[in-house]
């Protein structure tokens, strides 16, 4: 198994409705993208007014989500536009569980669970590669999707190992959620 450090969360920046995505997702990724499968390892969807929760690559495969952190970490990969729409409580929660359940599979702590624009962060801190800031530089998981939040409520279950690293992302979201109509237009 490989070594997993981080799980990234991401948005399809596409409306989640009546119809499954998660398929049209994979269908993409391997015909238009010609990779072998889905980027995602797992995927969040609402299908007639149900949440899911979506099997995409294996985890023990190094899926495709997030140039430079990709060998060692999970993508997952809530269906909706967070640029646009707010986070509702049922995929927060089911977010939560799927969270919650890797954290404790893998032994992660909470700011280990980052939004794919906070590859940024970890490129401040001297912890991922600036060469791919460029391909990271993204609102995903859009800009009302509530990171500091997310990692908030995982910090009351799971104790914070890096409390430097979990300080500088929070304040980061906080910022960036004050900022966005400004910050990434
Ligand atoms: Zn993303």
């Amino acid at each position: 198994m490989r070594k997993i450090d981080y799980i990234v969360i991401h948005h399809s920046a596409t409306l989640d409705g009546e119809t499954f995505s998660w398929e049209a997702i994979r269908k993409y990724h391997i015909e238009t993208l010609k990779w072998r499968d889905i980027g995602y390892n797992f995927g969040i969807e609402k299908y007639q007014g149900k949440t899911f929760i979506l099997a995409g690559r294996d985890i023990s495969e190094i899926p495709a989500h997030t140039s430079g952190l990709n060998t060692n970490s999970i993508g997952i990969c809530v269906v909706g536009n967070y640029d646009n729409e707010i986070l509702d409580l049922d995929k927060k929660q089911t977010l939560l569980f799927l969270l919650k359940t890797l954290m404790y599979l893998l032994d992660l702590s909470p700011e280990r669970v980052i939004g794919h624009r906070e590859y940024y962060v970890l490129t401040q801190l001297n912890l991922a590669d600036k060469r791919y800031l460029s391909e990271n530089i993204k609102t995903c998981p859009g800009v009302n999707f509530p990171m500091h939040e997310i990692r908030e409520t995982l910090s009351k279950k799971f104790k914070v190992k890096n409390s430097n690293l979990f300080k500088v992302l929070q304040s980061f979201d906080r910022e960036f959620l004050a900022k966005r109509k400004v910050f990434w237009v």
